[in-house]
């Protein structure tokens, strides 16, 4: 059974077909500038020389089918035609109080995506355009919404209630969601799989730390308690987003540089963060390199960011009770050797021990405990797409 993943973007859609008899990459591609001038598609077929794609894509469905042409493509193409894919399955943002687990898109389904549109505006439209064009282009074709909040729908009451008068709550639905679920979710399955533990009582904090950035507390598979809120400004200090701040200083900053509200929100999602602090740059690693040259506001730009993921897993492994587990993942939890070394200095006394020659690894799988270590530090490379296409399998297989 072949499975195609599709993550649609405003501009951008990128996309994998994956064999799930062996769960291996068949294809993988990006769509670039789609309704932009120089609109063009980088697909990589295993095995091959990425081939480019470079024509007039005015919207997403022009984009699909050109996805479309490229996958029965003679040379360059994984299926003879389109009748071999089984499926197709969709990340979706934001899916609300309404979606705790991935489901198939019927109407009814498209009608509750389209109700969350509010609470993620900048990217459930985008991913409704995806959807949508897949099912102009292939109605026969069974199709599943994975959503990024849904993970974390388990959370309790007290985890996700923000100390605010309910009634917003109530009217608009504001409350914590967390994002990255898919991934959490994935890195915490194998991490129980690794450590051959799937006991209701395995407890571990996941560290999903790449341009965006979140922390998940997850006992027995179930998510806790997660960093990010009503939308993935909240938590960590990350690229260029402030992470958790005092909400007073909105409105005083506001009032200090005449900012209206969108200008103040573009500030805290786009010029803050390790950009912000450091002025060097929102990537990691010319900001470990500038701190190593000795840039300070680069080194503090670091520490923050350090201290602040410290912060959230004591605060994770007290509401747990301990933790098991402490799992690194995503852009820099999967690369960073320094900063996985910085972040866990110190948090002996909650039974973490890094092995610092172990930690020498990048992008793969691996156990970095000491062995006298309580709790075990893996670094496990994310897969969004193969847990959406895990997730779709089994829906279209009922
Ligand atoms: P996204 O959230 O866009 O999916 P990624 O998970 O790809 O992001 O993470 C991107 C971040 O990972 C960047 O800040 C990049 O600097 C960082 N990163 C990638 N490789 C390394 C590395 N070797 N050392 C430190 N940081 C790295």
């Amino acid at each position: 059974m072949k499975i195609l993943v599709v993550n649609c973007g405003s501009s951008s859609l990128k996309y994998q077909v994956i064999d799930m008899t062996n769960e291996s990459v068949l294809v993988k591609g990006l769509v670039e500038r789609i309704g932009i001038e120089g609109s063009r598609i980088k697909h990589e077929k295993t095995g091959m020389d990425a081939v480019l794609i470079e024509e007039k894509m005015d919207d997403h469905k022009k984009a699909i089918q050109l996805v479309l042409e490229a996958l029965v493509d003679k040379n360059h193409g994984v299926v003879n035609s389109m009748d071999e894919i089984s499926a197709v399955g969709h990340r979706v943002v934001h899916g609300g109080e309404e979606f705790n687990s991935s489901v198939v898109l019927d109407d009814k389904v498209m009608a509750g995506v389209q109700a969350c549109n509010d609470l993620a505006p900048l990217h459930n439209p985008a991913n409704i355009m995806g959807i949508e064009a897949c099912k102009a282009l292939m109605p026969n074709t069974p199709m599943v919404a994975v959503f990024d909040t849904a993970f974390h729908q388990t959370m309790p009451a007290h985890n996700y209630i923000y100390a605010l008068p309910y009634e917003y709550y109530e009217k608009y639905k504001v409350r914590r969601y967390g994002f990255h679920g898919t991934s959490h979710k994935f890195v915490s399955m194998q991490a129980s799989e690794i450590l051959k533990n799937s006991s209701p009582d395995f407890k571990v904090v996941t560290c999903h730390l790449g341009n965006g950035s979140s922390l998940a507390a997850v006992k027995g598979g179930k998510c806790v308690d997660t960093s990010m809120g009503l939308t993935p400004l909240e938590g960590l200090a990350m690229g260029t987003r402030s992470g958790d701040l005092d909400p007073a200083i909105l409105p005083f900053i506001m009032n200090k540089e005449k900012l209206s509200a969108d200008d103040i929100a573009n500030v805290v999602n786009k010029k803050s963060g390790v950009l912000g602090i450091s002025g060097v740059s929102s990537d990691f690693r010319d900001i470990e390199k500038a701190a190593s040259e000795g840039n300070k506001r680069a080194q503090l730009a670091l520490d923050v960011f350090c201290t602040r993921v410290r912060k959230y897993i004591a605060s994770y492994a007290a509401q747990l009770g301990g933790i098991d587990a402490l799992v690194f993942t995503a852009g820099i939890g999967e690369n960073s050797i320094e900063l996985r070394e910085k972040i866990c200095s110190g948090l002996e006394f909650l039974g973490i021990e890094l092995d610092t020659e172990k930690n020498k690894v990048r992008g793969k799988v691996t156990d970095a405990s000491k062995a006298s270590s309580k709790v075990k530090v893996l670094i496990i490379p994310t897969n969004e797409e193969l847990m959406i296409a895990r997730d779709t399998l089994s829906l279209v297989k009922k």
